[in-house]
């Protein structure tokens, strides 16, 4: 699992070209000078959601559930002046959250459908997530942060081959920043303002917002929800907000709760304790040293009451690998990297054990999805090195190990293998 937390300061990135343009404020229509066009907000959003993906364990293994909060989200999408193809994702953590990345991409929390009571409220944080986007936040946060300096690295990326690994490592920063984006005051007013608008010309009641905010404030008095540390909400915002609401025809038709939330809501309690195990057994791997046993006891059990469980698969897939047991660990991971193509670690681990069991083919097929999925995990590109060098392909082997090691922290273990078997491939 310590391979697996180091895994995650690895930040996905690829290629891309920014430029300024000149682009329109979707809120007021105006004309404004921007070094991020919406293009390129949308690459660099669509960039990171396998790695927000990853960090939350997965996306929720369930059609109907993820199908449910797209419409929901949909809907409100229709109404809002910024035109984007925007993609909605359940994904397994138990926190109570919601967030979005830049260019559209909207995530909700398992943990957070559960506190939930009814529709309105879901399309209230729903809209809010999308006030942010709409208010171009995240675009305007990269902006400011990274100025043309960072965008003179990014342009150069294409002229120098050989500062590719560089740049891949200076922007992990962003991908943990925008992981992490905690919004001002005045940035959570104008995704409030937004929202309330949003969720109102969608036809939904937009008290819905003002319930959810009681739900985090009594959450709060036990443990503050993760949506409450990344948008802060004190006193003064409940007021604000339902003053901001009282401005509204209420008289009016207002979907307030559908039968469908509860049955999707059902639906998540039926799994939550397979998840609260699965959280029990990440907290036996995280401790020091690690309780493989007792936490593979916890995931038995977890697998057995929601065998789709794919955050249980992978961690389960983990700990066969790291006993050896790949036939078992490629099993595993197979069947949770089927669950979900976008979440990187069962392919990883799939290709790595696939490896081990000498199914090169198969191996390299899992390996090169995880590879797109995260382009800058080192060992994503020894593995596939050793692969092909098993195939017989010696050119993409020394591409590959190359790779590897040019991403390499130097402490991943197999670096002076990989500088062996490079030195004995060029000389051939
Ligand atoms: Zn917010």
């Amino acid at each position: 699992m310590k391979k697996y937390l180091f895994l995650l300061k690895i930040i996905v990135i690829s290629i891309f070209f920014l430029s300024c343009a000149q682009t329109y404020d979707p809120l007021t229509g105006k004309k404004v000078f921007t070094l991020l066009p919406p293009e390129k907000e949308i690459k660099i959003g669509k960039m990171y959601v396998p790695l927000a993906i990853e960090k939350n364990y997965g996306r929720y293994p369930d059609k109907e559930v993820q199908q449910y909060v797209t419409e929901v989200g949909e809907k409100i999408a229709k109404v809002v002046p910024r035109k984007l193809d925007y993609k909605f994702y359940v994904v397994n953590t138990g926190a109570v959250n919601a967030f979005a990345l830049p260019g559209g991409f909207i995530f909700v929390n398992r943990g957070l459908l559960l506190v939930l009571n009814k529709e309105d409220e879901l399309a209230g944080v729903l809209a809010h997530e999308l006030g942010h986007v709409n208010a171009r936040h995240h675009a305007r946060f990269l902006e400011k942060m990274y100025g043309l300096s960072i965008l003179y690295n990014i342009a150069a990326i294409f002229a120098y081959q050989t500062k590719y690994a560089d740049i891949l490592l200076q922007f992990g920063k962003i991908g943990a920043q925008l992981l992490s984006l905690k919004w001002s005051r005045d940035q959570e007013r104008e995704a409030d303002i937004l929202g309330v608008k949003f969720a109102y010309e969608a036809g939904y009641d937009p008290r819905g917002l003002l319930d959810t905010f009681k739900i985090f404030e009594k959450l709060g008095k036990v443990e503050a929800p993760e949506w409450m540390l990344t948008h802060p909400l004190p006193k003064t915002r409940y007021e604000y907000v339902k003053e901001l609401i009282s401005k509204y025809n209420l008289n009016k038709p207002l979907i307030v709760d559908t039968p469908k939330f509860h049955y999707i809501k059902k639906k998540l309690e039926k799994t939550k304790k397979s998840y609260d195990l699965f959280d029990e057994a990440v907290k036996e791997l995280t401790k020091k040293p690690p309780n493989k046993e007792r936490a593979l006891e916890l995931l038995n059990r977890s697998i057995k009451l929601y065998p789709k469980n794919n955050a249980s698969l992978t961690a389960r897939a983990l700990i066969y690998a790291d006993m050896e047991k790949f036939y078992l660990s490629a099993k595993d991971a197979e069947k949770a990297a089927l669950l979900d193509d976008l979440y990187f670690s069962p392919h990883f681990i799939a290709g790595y054990s696939l490896f081990k069991l000498k199914d090169y083919q198969k191996s390299i097929r899992y390996l090169e999805r995880a590879k797109d999925l995260i382009p800058s995990f080192p060992d994503t590109y020894y593995y596939l090195g050793r692969d092909y060098e098993a195939l017989g392909d010696y050119q993409k082997a020394v591409e590959y190990y190359r790779k590897a090691l040019k991403l390499s922290d130097g402490r991943r273990g197999w670096e002076r293998d990989a500088i062996r078997r490079l030195k004995k491939l060029e000389y051939r």
